[in-house]
């Protein structure tokens, strides 16, 4: 039975510019249990990521989202980060100027704040830097042609929100050992100029560095080698545990040889189909999507996937 503490989706429908892309996704996930989110490109495993966000661009037109007990969907994208949520990007943006130790420090503090309930002085920075995803819908977000970001982060009082200067470095230097990134990526500026592995490892960096409740990794694993996966999968194990519930949103089954999940979920034309256990991933490899399409009656419409990333206002 679901709990009050689970991210509970129910019936969801989303729509962008008009047309409906999720047609009732129905999902539970609990704290402590990983979620494998499969299927075809283009069937809306990211417009879920996006709506679960906040993106104002994915109209939820029907159905509810809940998380520890709150309507998610009256919240804005920074508030439902405070709450525990997080989204690490498939299509990550980069943010000329603003380091990445710098941009971490800001979001860990912003959080500390929020946690602390201390709003009164709570910029629209500190919100847009919980995470870039936070960004999306504040007025900080600024458009770069490959996404939606937030400005330069602002500094705060560290010492009366419960921020600890030194616990944040050693962290930070811990998981980055951990992500395997050398000690002179802190200084660069966010994913500018990163490579496909180093923005994904920045984003699973993110997560560490926020330990979100409910952590949504839009294919973690796209673009990668065998050891940039492994890597970043490992950086997701090491997060691992009771307090943790992960969607991992995947095209192929390789990242599941290392993070193994409880559950496997397939998503065709808006709606999850199948659900089952960790063999539910190795079928569909073999099997391929045109299995699943044909199961479900679904014609095989060729690539569909929407591959540019977003850009809000256009
Ligand atoms: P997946 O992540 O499973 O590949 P998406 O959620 O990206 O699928 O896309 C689902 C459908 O929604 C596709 O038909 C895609 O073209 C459309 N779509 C997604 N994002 C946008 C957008 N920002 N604007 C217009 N259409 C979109
Ligand atoms: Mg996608």
């Amino acid at each position: 039975m679901a709990l009050e503490g689970d991210l509970i989706i129910t019936d969801l429908h989303v729509e962008i510019d008009g047309k409906e892309i999720l047609k009732g996704v129905n999902l539970t996930i609990k704290k402590g249990e990983i979620h494998a989110l499969m299927g075809p490109n283009g069937s809306g495993k990211s417009t879920l990521a996006y709506a679960l966000a906040g993106h104002p661009k994915y109209k939820v037109t029907r159905g509810s989202i809940n998380f520890k007990g709150q309507d998610v969907l009256v919240l804005s994208p920074d508030k439902r980060a405070q709450l525990g949520l997080f989204l690490a990007f498939q299509y990550p943006s980069s943010v000329p100027g603003v380091s990445v130790a710098n941009f971490l420090r800001t979001a860990v503090r912003a959080k500390a704040k929020a946690k602390a309930g201390d709003t009164s002085t709570a910029t629209n920075a500190d919100a847009a830097a919980v995470s870039t995803f936070a960004a999306i819908a504040s007025g900080n977000a600024v458009e770069t042609g490959q996404g939606v970001v937030s400005r330069r982060p602002q500094g705060i009082a560290g010492a009366d929100i419960g921020f600890n200067p030194r616990e944040f470095r050693k962290t930070l230097q811990e998981k980055m050992a951990l992500l395997q990134m050398a000690d002179n990526f802190k200084g660069r500026s966010l994913n500018d100029g990163f490579s496909g592995g180093e923005k994904k490892r920045v984003e699973i960096l993110q997560m560490a560095m926020l330990k979100p409740e409910i952590a949504i990794l839009d294919e973690p694993d796209s673009g990668l080698d065998i050891d940039a996966i492994r890597i970043v999968s490992e950086g997701v194990n090491d997060l691992k545990g009771p307090n943790l519930g992960v969607l991992i949103i995947t095209h192929y089954q390789r990242i599941l040889n290392y993070v193994s999940p409880d559950f496997v979920h397939v998503m065709l034309n808006g709606q999850i189909v199948k659900s089952g256990g960790r063999e539910l991933a190795l079928e569909l490899e073999q099997k391929g999507h045109d299995y699943i399409r044909a199961e479900f009656g679904v014609p095989t419409t060729g690539s569909n996937e929407f591959n540019e990333p977003i850009v809000v206002g256009q």
